[in-house]
């Protein structure tokens, strides 16, 4: 083990490897301490010229400025007559006058010609404004659909072979009306996006508007996905007995997806320290994050203990967290030189996820960049809420329990669990929309009590209940 990875040594090989828990408290370390010694070994990716269709959840790493006005030309925000509003003067469904249509503008072209006073143009939301023309009397204004009714061309579609001369205008126009300005959006040479923004639908369609096809982002970590135990059978194999299928490296896969980065799932490697090394050497060569599941527990064959320790620096943390307290971090020698941060999680597959959420999660933002402008960029929405059902902690450690949050017809936050909260009973993760957190130091929150909820948005956020999913055999 190597200076590089500070802190991460003291812990607790030994301890764990003696099984007693007694010993356990003393070299815990907190989610947040875990966080901070993982998050010390990541940086942020570079920057890579993107396409705009990809650049969802990735960083802006320039500014990004518009070259030219949007709107381009001053443009009708409504389908109806522009026209100039003094000839509208007086206008009103009294005394309504009349104007001389001179012509039909769709959105896309443009009018050639000065309109004179007296004259206007049927036109086209979108379309810009005519010379001459300063506001744009609605449809609704006129007699525009007195008049469509009546033609027949018209009726059938073919509005530009459909012409008519007059038009009644019957309410004054102020100048300006139903126009939007040219700039009014976005002016030339503007700073539409600053460096350090992230990319969501928003700042994509704003992108586009002003004609850019490719930004420079920093580029999504690829994280290798790794399973491993010979229990493990990946899902369209037919079922064994004694087997089970890897949920693992779907749910974490997908939840690297989630986050913003490209998980490359490995083959599931067997518990022997051969098909482990094996294994790891072949995801390595361009992933900058492996994450792999099982094996760090007290079992006889977790033997990414083994593997680990053989092949690069790792630390082996208990964590005062439940579900997951065994993690295992560290930096893996891949094949090309390469150091490779390596995240060992549990087994248990809600263990799994829940680490990965608390740590992968941060780690993928961190390279990414979205930790640049904003350090807790990962973090949850959280709120303080009812518990409905009583969460029980039994030893010591902070316990996320599922559940589902909801609010009531005043506003207040109250949340119930998703029923079993074993670590190995990962529907309890498919019901949830939140976790409710029960302190290291609480033994129990009761039924009434108020607790912190962390809403988690990549659990479905409808609410099901398990016992609707129960069909009566
Ligand atoms: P281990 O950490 O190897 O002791 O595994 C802890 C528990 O998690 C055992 O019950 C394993 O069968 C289970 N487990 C390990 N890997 C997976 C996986 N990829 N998918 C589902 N369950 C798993
Ligand atoms: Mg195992």
């Amino acid at each position: 083990m190597t200076n590089e990875s500070p802190r991460a040594e003291e812990l607790t090989y030994s301890a764990t490897k003696t099984g007693t828990r007694s010993i356990l408290p003393d070299n815990m370390i907190s989610v947040e301490e875990a966080r901070a010694r993982i998050l010390e070994v990541f940086s942020v990716l570079p920057a890579v010229e993107t396409p705009l269709g990809d650049a969802q959840g990735l960083v802006l790493a320039e500014d990004v400025s518009a070259t030219f006005n949007i709107p381009p030309l001053a443009n009708t925000g409504m389908d109806g007559y522009a026209l100039r509003a003094a000839d509208t003067t007086g206008a009103s469904y009294d005394t309504p006058l009349e104007l001389h249509v001179i012509g039909y503008l769709p959105a896309g072209a443009v009018f050639d010609r000065e309109v004179q006073p007296g004259e206007t143009v049927r036109i086209m939301t979108g379309a810009p404004m005519p010379p001459g023309t300063d506001a744009v009397v609605p449809f609704e204004e006129t007699d525009e659909y007195d008049w469509t009714k009546a033609d027949a061309k018209y009726q059938q579609g073919d509005w530009q072979n459909a012409p008519r001369d007059r038009v009644r205008i019957d309410v004054a126009a102020q100048a300006g009306a139903n126009v939007r300005a040219a700039g009014e959006d976005v002016r030339a040479g503007e700073v539409v996006l600053r460096a350090g923004t992230v990319i969501g639908p928003a700042q994509i369609g704003v992108l586009a508007s002003i004609g850019v096809d490719r930004v420079m982002a920093h580029r999504r970590p690829v994280v290798a996905v790794l399973s491993t135990g010979d229990e493990l059978l990946r899902p369209g194999q037919p079922l064994v007995p004694g087997k089970i299928y890897d949920a693992n490296a779907f749910s974490l896969a997908a939840q690297v997806r989630a986050f913003g980065g490209v998980p490359r799932i490995l083959d599931v490697a067997l518990d022997t320290v051969e098909a482990l090394t094996a294994r790891i050497h072949e995801g390595l060569a361009d992933a900058d994050l492996l994450v792999t599941s099982a094996g760090v527990s007290r079992g006889d064959f977790d033997v990414v203990k083994t593997v680990l320790a053989a092949e690069g620096e790792v630390g082996f943390w208990t964590v005062r967290m439940k579900p997951g307290k065994p993690l295992a971090f560290g930096r893996f020698n891949a094949p090309n030189g390469k150091r490779v941060p390596h995240l060992g999680l549990p087994g248990n597959p809600v263990s799994a996820m829940m680490t990965f959420e608390l740590f992968g999660r941060p780690a993928i933002y961190k390279m990414l960049g979205r930790l640049e402008t904003k350090p807790d960029a990962w973090q949850r929405p959280t709120v303080r809420g009812i518990a409905l059902d009583r969460i029980l902690n039994t030893d010591g450690r902070r316990f996320y329990a599922r559940g589902i949050a909801t609010q009531d017809n005043e506003g207040a936050w109250q949340v119930r669990l998703t029923g079993p909260q074993g670590s190995g009973v990962l529907t309890s993760m498919s019901l949830a929309n939140a976790y409710a957190i029960c302190p290291e130091d609480t033994p129990a929150i009761e039924v009434g009590e108020t607790c912190e909820i962390m809403l988690a948005s990549c659990v479905p956020t409808e609410v099901v209940d398990r016992e609707s999913l129960r069909v009566e055999l």
